[in-house]
């Protein structure tokens, strides 16, 4: 950026950098809005206008290194694949990671999470749990966002159920059904508030 010494007087007098960026923005505006008029009578459609996603209600694809969200792996019965030795909480820097451990029925399994639960709001994103775990019990390949609207804390703390619940929409539905059933949760919310 130019220092104000360096200016030209045209430059300094702002004005006409004002009325040059209203024109941009003007011709842009028309430009885009008459293209998408012709669109959507159906000419024009080989010129691109420009686009806004209109999310929730469309969204783009995230990439598959995308790692927005936890889930937790489940076992081929569909029981938690999580032994609760505490490694991921232990690996965690921002203290996110709350688990309970149980003694398992199962005399061959030592223990599982009675609860296992993310604060989101102050998880970093950072993938240490993932990698600290022995057993490839939790990972973060959802391809999601992770939740960003609540109205109290706990709208945020992903219990072991949600966490499971992700592996199996993953398993049954594929990411599309991850990514529908964020969105769906978002319109639900947004219609509970309309409601009030
Ligand atoms: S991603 Fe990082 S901050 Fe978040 S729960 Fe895992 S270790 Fe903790
Ligand atoms: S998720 Fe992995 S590291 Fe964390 S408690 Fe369970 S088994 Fe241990």
């Amino acid at each position: 950026m130019k220092r104000r010494a360096e200016l030209t007087i045209w430059e300094q007098l702002y004005l006409p950098e004002i009325v040059r960026g209203l024109i941009v923005t003007n011709v842009r505006f028309w430009r885009n809005l008459s293209l998408h008029a012709l669109h959507a009578v159906g000419l024009a459609k080989g010129r691109r206008a420009a686009v806004t996603v209109q999310y929730p209600d469309e969204y783009k694809r995230y990439p598959d290194n995308y790692r927005g969200s936890h889930r937790l792996t489940l076992k081929e019965d569909g029981s938690v694949r999580c032994t609760a030795c505490f490694l991921c909480a232990t690996a965690c820097p921002a203290n996110c990671i709350y688990i309970e451990a149980g003694e398992h029925p199962d005399p061959t399994v030592e223990k599982f999470p009675l609860r296992y639960e993310i604060d989101t709001l102050r998880c970093i994103y950072c993938a240490l749990c993932v990698e600290a775990c022995p057993c490839d019990a939790i990972r973060m390949d959802t391809y999601v966002h992770p939740r960003i609207w609540g109205y109290n804390r706990a709208d945020f703390i992903e219990t072991k159920e949600v966490l499971m619940g992700r592996s199996k929409v993953l398993a049954e539905r594929g990411r599309e059904g991850l990514m529908e059933d964020l969105l769906q949760s978002y319109r639900e919310a947004e219609r509970a508030v309309a409601a009030k």
